[in-house]
């Protein structure tokens, strides 16, 4: 069977999109592979498709609740019926049903770093034959793994654990050294890489600079009443989201929602799910949103606050004109916010004192500790309260230190200290600098694509008719009233077609 029929035969789609054919036929010759698409470039179909063919399951690594939830959705509405997603947020008694259930009828598995670090579910994967590990935004193996969610740096020994199947790395921005930590951490043998590009002509790119966060403020008010939508605000706060979508409402703009981290997961699925119907024109929210969902018709993405590194802006902006239509990005910068994004950057690991802490407190209740599973971390957890991503971390490089040095005891204290904290200081120093040149790119007076480009080791072949601020850019092009004028020419179009047909059915009678 060629992979043409089985795409038409599959998805009803005639064509393969640039670079999914090539990569397809590696998964299928079972090697490892390394697949970088451009945003919205198809990367789902790539694991999808797979499927048909190979015998056992195809096992899914994805990141988000939410974009398990939009995948599971995908595949059932195109028939496939065969598919389960395992999360850290089911209900006990769910869980215990799924655990219960033969998982061998299941052809697509979507499961979270996290629960393939429970026991009783490799154990049960164990017992099914997967034929593919796919990872999906494999860029968070980098991104994430190495601090607030160390689950992605022990994705290569659970595949080992699961017979070494052949292993399929999916995302849309991975610089070099993204690539290479993949390569590593997923322990893959001589992988093919597929590296398209990750430019997107048709996201328009502009950077406003305001002074304060009144102007910002007022300056998106403006620009949700004229750009067409719908559109995506980002912010790095979540109580921002919440006050500007008021704000926003106030203004007289009533199809709003706000989404983050911090809403119910009923509301979460909510809205989500308002968005994607077009019943809500924009959304106002954190990171948490947006990750590989597949709306089409997003025709901006604005940045109130910018992200700590171009990939991650990449990413978000990559939201936008997934169906192909002209679309544009804005980051907003205001004076006043300029630490923010440090502030986060800090954030994101514990504090070195509050390590320091805890591991001279573990020395002083046990003596020693030669495996961290065996301490109740959960009672540790309510005696010095930190973010739970903070204990993640310190207990995986505890583990690790006890697995390099056999054991932590009184001798070794300090250097176990010492050695999270530097791994801290340089995972700092790596972000820092990563945000230096995000600041940078702000502030550059050379098109904003061709850098993009550069920074993922890409050349600029040729500019497209909205590329950039810098280059020329007028917002006029993506506002309302074009909407109605291009959408009124699009009805005559349509009309005169129509008329056209109908004339010439019946001269053909
Ligand atoms: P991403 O690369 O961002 O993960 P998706 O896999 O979500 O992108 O795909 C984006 C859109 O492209 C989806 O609507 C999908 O159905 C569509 N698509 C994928 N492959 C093809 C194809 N060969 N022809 C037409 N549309 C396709
Ligand atoms: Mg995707």
């Amino acid at each position: 069977m060629s992979l043409e029929y089985l795409l038409k035969a599959k998805t009803g789609f005639s064509s393969f999109k640039s670079g999914q054919k090539e990569i397809l036929e590696d998964v299928l010759a079972r090697k490892d592979v390394i697949a970088l698409l451009p945003t919205g470039g198809g990367k789902s179909l790539c694991y999808q498709l797979p499927g048909y063919v190979l015998e056992g399951a195809v096992l899914i690594v994805s990141p988000l609740l939410s974009l398990m939830e939009d995948q599971v959705q995908q595949l059932r509405a195109s028939g496939e019926k065969s598919v389960i997603a395992l999360n850290s947020f089911l209900s006990y008694s769910e869980r215990e049903r799924l655990l219960s259930l033969d998982l061998h009828s299941y052809k697509y598995i979507f499961i979270s770093p996290e629960m393939l670090q429970v026991e009783k579910w490799v154990k049960k994967l164990q017992s099914l034959q997967i034929d593919l590990f796919v990872v999906d935004e494999a860029h968070c193996v980098s991104q994430w793994g190495h601090d607030f969610r160390t689950d992605y740096l022990k994705l290569g020994r659970v595949k080992e654990s699961l017979g070494r199947p052949p292993s399929l790395a999916l995302t849309a921005t991975a610089t070099r050294n993204v690539i290479h930590d993949i390569h590593a951490y997923l322990n893959m043998t001589s992988p093919a890489l597929h590296i398209n590009s990750v430019d997107r002509p048709n996201i328009a790119l502009k950077v406003e600079h305001l002074h304060s966060n009144q102007e910002k403020k007022e300056r998106l008010l403006e620009l949700v009443q004229s750009l067409r939508t719908p559109g995506i605000v980002y912010f790095s706060s979540r109580a921002k989201t919440e006050e500007i979508c008021d704000y926003l409402q106030e203004n007289g703009i009533t199809r709003v929602a706000y989404y983050h981290a911090g809403i119910t997961q009923e509301q979460r699925i909510l809205i989500q799910q308002q968005f994607l119907v077009d019943q809500l024109d924009i959304i106002c929210c954190t990171s948490a949103f947006g990750m590989g969902i597949n709306k089409s018709n997003v025709r901006f993405v604005i940045h109130y606050h910018q992200p700590t590194q171009l990939e991650s802006y990449v990413q978000e902006i990559g939201r936008a004109g997934r169906g192909g239509n002209s679309s544009i990005a804005i980051l907003l910068k205001s004076l006043e916010d300029t630490m923010l994004p440090e502030f986060i950057i800090e954030n994101e690991l514990p504090d070195p004192n509050w390590v320091s802490y805890i591991i001279h407190e573990l020395v002083a209740v046990y003596g020693e500790v030669s495996d961290l599973s065996k301490v109740p971390l959960k009672d540790w957890m309510e005696k010095a309260p930190e973010q739970e991503s903070h204990w993640r971390y310190l207990s995986y490089k505890v583990n690790q230190f006890i697995k390099e040095h056999g054991r932590l005891s009184t001798e070794t204290t300090n250097d176990c200290i010492a050695s999270i904290q530097t791994h801290m200081e340089e995972r700092t120093t790596v972000k820092r600098r990563k945000l230096e040149e995000f600041n940078r790119w702000t502030n550059s007076p050379i098109c904003r694509r061709k850098e993009i480009l550069q920074y993922f080791d890409e050349e600029l072949i040729s500019s497209p008719l909205h590329c950039c601020d810098v280059c020329g850019l007028d917002l006029d092009d993506f506002s309302e009233k074009e909407k109605d004028l291009s959408e009124e020419m699009e009805t005559s179009l349509s009309w005169q077609r129509l008329l056209k047909n109908i004339f010439w059915q019946e001269v053909e009678k």
